[in-house]
């Protein structure tokens, strides 16, 4: 699942980076209203948190003028004002929710949780992925291959989230290691590989066909036929 970080201040937004993606979301991080302004346009987010105070715009002019827009994803706004008429004001203005800097970790997952959780209905498409005999829902963290759950840790979900969205397109190890573990570079381990490994021993069964390919010397495929 997909967020949008909305923040200016290099050691929080470094923090909710790693923060989120170890908690299986995909993370784009802006470090400034124009760059929201420009990924908001084609990002497909399920949600966006949002410092208000930010170098070249307030927060809250940026988020009016991404939901005048037609912007639906949920804000949850991350600010240090902490006065009662700041917070009112943040959700007058098309803030979903409001936490107060600083903030504890979990509080700030249970309340993104809580906005997922809100800003969906169990038909919406978005929440569940669906490849072949593969489903994921987004919300609940579940998958299944062929009707039967698989019981995934977090990084492995992401990982085969990234898969599935990318399904039928060769990725590279560099690639899921930017989006599935955040790392720009490519470190001198074979975390990618053990995790494939792990994924495959529990998506691939003797009955049915191989799901995960691997590509010599460029990355994996997911089959979509
Ligand atoms: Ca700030």
């Amino acid at each position: 699942m997909k967020l949008l970080v909305i923040e200016d201040d290099l050691a929080n937004s470094k923090f909710l980076e790693r923060a989120l993606t170890e908690n299986g979301y995909t993370i784009d991080l802006a470090h400034n209203a124009a760059m929201a302004d420009r990924l908001a346009l084609d990002g497909d987010y399920a949600a966006v948190i949002l410092d208000l105070g930010l170098p070249d715009e307030d927060g809250l002019t940026l988020i009016t003028r991404l939901k005048a827009r037609g912007f639906s994803a949920p804000v949850l706004i991350l600010s240090a004002r902490r006065a009662l008429d700041d917070r009112v004001r943040g959700l007058e203005q098309g803030g979903d929710d409001y936490l107060v800097k600083p903030y504890a970790l979990p509080e700030l997952l249970a309340r993104l949780r809580n906005l997922l959780r809100r800003n969906s209905t169990p038909t919406d498409q978005s929440t569940v992925l669906r490849v072949l005999d593969l489903e994921l829902n987004l919300l609940r963290r579940e998958a299944s291959r062929a009707g039967e759950t698989l019981q995934l840790t977090t990084q492995e979900f992401a990982l085969l989230e990234f898969l599935c969205r990318n399904s039928g397109r060769v990725v590279t190890r560099s690639m899921i290691l930017q989006q599935v573990w955040g790392m720009r570079i490519q470190p001198d381990t074979n975390v990618v590989d053990v995790h494939i490994y792990r994924l495959r021993s529990k998506v691939e069964r003797p009955d049915l066909p191989t799901m995960i390919r691997t590509i010599r010397g460029v990355g994996y495929v997911l089959r979509d036929k």
